[in-house]
């Protein structure tokens, strides 16, 4: 066991970290306010200087490094905010990686190397109206004939909904109930019946577009089947490595708060001396720096002890849970640590606060983390619905 990261670890971590203050802080702010996303342009770069599909194999256009090397990047991005990081979410845990793992290899040498390239981006859709935690009641359908699969439906909270290239849309590929009967199907924007909702008002995830997804006899080949049904248990391993990221988006929104905020109390001064000079502001920053470092430990163990490149249900749970609870407190000291700045939109404080609550939702509630990581604990799940 080793704590140390190594020299090309810490390379590639001050790159990301340089490219992300230098070029993505000033992007920040406007992005948040005009909730428009990252430009294209800026993706295709993220592509050229290697941030994206770091940890995708060399074969399908990745950096062919380890998912720690991922997160080690996007923890970077994620401090900047979460607008300027989706790309990097997407590209190195999102759908992509089940595209990888488990899509005809046809399918994954088109789609992926685009993705690693900068030139596509690949939304996840599970949710529905109907099916938020309770995901197993989906009940949008694919049905198979003639070489191709029609899918009927409506999604709901898609984030990059609209804007992204290609959706991994779950769906129901069999008469089975529950989760048997679930699958994957990926849909290229374009399609014939894929069409998209209003864009969602969320309090905070500004510049990473949300909108429902209708299918309406969307027909696509078989070969963009994904997972076919009974496959619901392999979407969820990949689903593993995906709240990893979710993880690192929440400990971005922490560590990228506590750094801001240790400058922030050694120059604000109230009653004649700095802000860090009261024990009771003291005990405040060490508590954030102890929850921050044992976020992202517990995210980086689930990532270096991932087999198959799929972090454990437990480590990942465990992660994500620990993160967006710390997440949603670091940012709510920092906030408080600011005053009234804290509170000003001109200072961004407040927005690391806001996304600290949408990624504690997205990727499945913190309570329902909470069931996942007893019911591996105990060594079996615990029906919902009796
Ligand atoms: C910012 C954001 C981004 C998202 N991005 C995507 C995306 O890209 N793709 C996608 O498919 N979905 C996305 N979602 C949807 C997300 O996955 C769901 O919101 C989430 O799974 C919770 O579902 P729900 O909102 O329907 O809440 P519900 O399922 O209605 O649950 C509401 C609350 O009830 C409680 N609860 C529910 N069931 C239980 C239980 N069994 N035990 C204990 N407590 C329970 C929990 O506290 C939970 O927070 C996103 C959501 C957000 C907020």
């Amino acid at each position: 066991m080793d704590f140390r990261m190594s020299d090309e670890q810490l390379a590639l971590q001050e790159a990301a970290r340089a490219f992300a203050k230098n070029e993505l802080a000033p992007l920040a702010a406007e992005i948040d306010r005009t909730a428009q996303p990252i430009s294209r342009e800026m993706v295709k770069r993220y592509g050229e200087l290697g941030f994206l599909g770091i940890n995708i194999p060399e074969e399908l256009g990745g950096l062919g490094l380890g998912n720690v090397e991922a997160l080690v990047v996007l923890e970077e991005f994620a401090k900047i905010s979460s607008a300027v990081a989706f790309p990097v979410f997407e590209s190195c845990v999102g759908p992509v990686r089940a595209l990888e793992h488990f899509a005809e290899p046809s399918l994954s040498k088109r789609i992926v190397p685009e993705v690693c390239s900068g030139d596509k981006i690949v939304a996840v859709s599970m949710s529905e109206p109907g099916a938020g935690s309770a995901l197993t009641d989906l009940t949008t359908t694919g049905k198979l004939a003639d070489g191709n699969v029609t899918l009927n439906g409506a999604k709901r909270w898609c984030s990059g909904g609209g804007h992204s290239d290609a959706y991994l849309i779950y769906t129901r590929l069999s008469e089975d109930k529950g989760a048997k009967g679930i699958g994957a199907v990926l849909v290229e924007k374009g399609t014939a019946g894929l069409s998209f909702g209003a864009p969602e008002e969320l309090m905070g995830f500004r510049g990473i577009p949300s909108a429902d997804i209708y299918l309406d006899d969307c027909t696509v080949p078989e070969e963009n089947i994904v997972v076919p049904a009974g496959g619901f248990s392999k979407l969820m391993e990949a689903f593993d490595l995906e709240r990893c990221g979710n993880a690192t988006m929440a400990l971005g929104q922490a560590s990228g708060a506590l750094q801001e905020v240790l400058e922030y109390v050694q120059e604000r001064e109230q009653f004649g001396k700095p802000l860090v000079d009261f024990q009771g502001v003291q005990i405040k920053l060490a508590e954030m720096q102890m929850q921050v470092e044992a976020a992202r430990l517990l995210i980086w163990r689930a990532a270096a002890n991932a087999e198959n490149g799929l972090p454990s249900i437990l480590d990942s749970s465990v992660g994500k849970c620990f993160s967006n609870q710390i997440a949603r407190e670091v940012t709510g000291n920092a906030v408080q640590l600011m005053g009234a700045y804290g509170y000003s939109k001109q200072y961004g404080m407040e927005r690391r606060l806001r996304d600290s609550w949408g990624w504690s939702i997205a990727g499945g509630a913190i309570d329902i983390q909470k069931t996942n990581i007893a019911a591996a604990m105990i060594g079996r799940r615990f029906d919902q619905r009796r």
